[in-house]
């Protein structure tokens, strides 16, 4: 079999599709592809996302009123994990917010993970990432978010969605129960917000990673911070570019945070939206130059090394 180095190098898409890696920064539902959504029933456009209005608009008019249904919510995750097994993955992150647990399984813990056990594939691991959206989240549902933390079925624990909408101080229980189970605690900060708010997080939560992170490069001090504590950066150049965080691929931050010595993945973040899987994501660091097929190998195996 053609290495991976090779197969960049030659663009040969095929063979990069038969070589393992890691997804570890995705959104359960909105990980699947565009096709995979219209052959079963799901009719998205075509049009492409280019910033955040686009991407709220897209999730408002096309993904609300089908994961309310279990069956939609399944269709979604299905597509997801069916594009994992096309394009080489063997272990996936995936988020899925507590708030299908409510709006779903009608806050039924033990149906909403039975559903989520119900998702086996032969050669792919599913890591389930309890996730919140920041400006969704009042105190009413933190009875049912400790909840499903104590169950200890999820792997790990996330925030997404407007940095700093709701100040750090809601979340630190969370975070402090996460840690205390060994999850593999995960914010999303520094892809809207400078490296103040990253650092911010780092010392509220104690994260093991950072969804995105790219704006850390605006401070040597945080990146040392960073580097110190070991945390790793779940990086998603498309998203990023798509989303107007990054100027371009080729000027994405990853390669300074690479070159200072960050740990860094490649992830493809939504590919409902962004309509890049992870092949993709490593050709296009590649043919522009951002990293060598050498760096992006380290960063693949040093992916799967996370589940060794
Ligand atoms: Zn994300």
């Amino acid at each position: 079999m053609k290495d991976f180095k090779q197969a960049l190098k030659d663009n040969d898409m095929e063979a990069l599709r038969k070589i393992p890696k890691v997804d570890i920064h995705t959104h359960g539902i909105l990980s699947g592809t565009r096709r995979y959504a219209k052959e079963h029933g799901i009719e998205v456009t075509f049009e492409p996302i280019n910033n955040i209005t686009d991407f709220i608009e897209f999730i408002r008019t096309y993904i609300s009123p089908i994961q309310i249904k279990e069956e939609g919510l399944r269709t979604l995750l299905e597509g997801n994990f069916q594009n994992c097994l096309d394009t080489g993955i063997k272990h996936i992150s995936t988020c899925i917010e507590y708030k299908s647990c409510i709006r779903t399984f009608n806050s039924d813990v033990d149906k909403f993970i039975n559903f989520l056990k119900s998702f086996q594939y032969d050669g792919l691991e599913i890591h389930w990432d309890l996730a919140m959206s920041r400006d969704s989240y009042t105190d009413d549902y933190k009875q049912i978010v400790l909840d499903l933390l104590n169950t200890k079925f999820f792997s790990g624990f996330d925030i997404s969605s407007k940095e700093n909408s709701v100040p750090n101080e809601k979340f630190k229980d969370f975070y402090a129960l996460a840690n205390s189970l060994g999850m593999t605690t995960k914010v999303h900060a520094g892809e809207q917000l400078g490296a103040d708010y990253v650092k911010e997080c780092i010392i509220d939560f104690n994260p093991k990673q950072i969804q995105h992170g790219i704006r850390i490069i605006e401070d040597e001090q945080v990146m040392k911070l960073a580097k110190e504590k070991g945390i790793i950066f779940n990086i998603c150049p498309t998203s990023n570019v798509v989303l107007g965080n990054a100027k371009s691929i080729k000027e994405h931050p990853i390669k300074q945070m690479v070159d200072y010595g960050l740990k860094v993945t490649i992830n493809t973040d939504d590919i409902l939206m962004f309509e890049s899987d992870i092949n993709d994501e490593y050709l296009k660091l590649y043919n522009e130059g951002t990293l060598t097929a050498d760096q992006l190998d380290e960063i693949r195996v040093f992916g799967l090394s996370l589940f060794e």
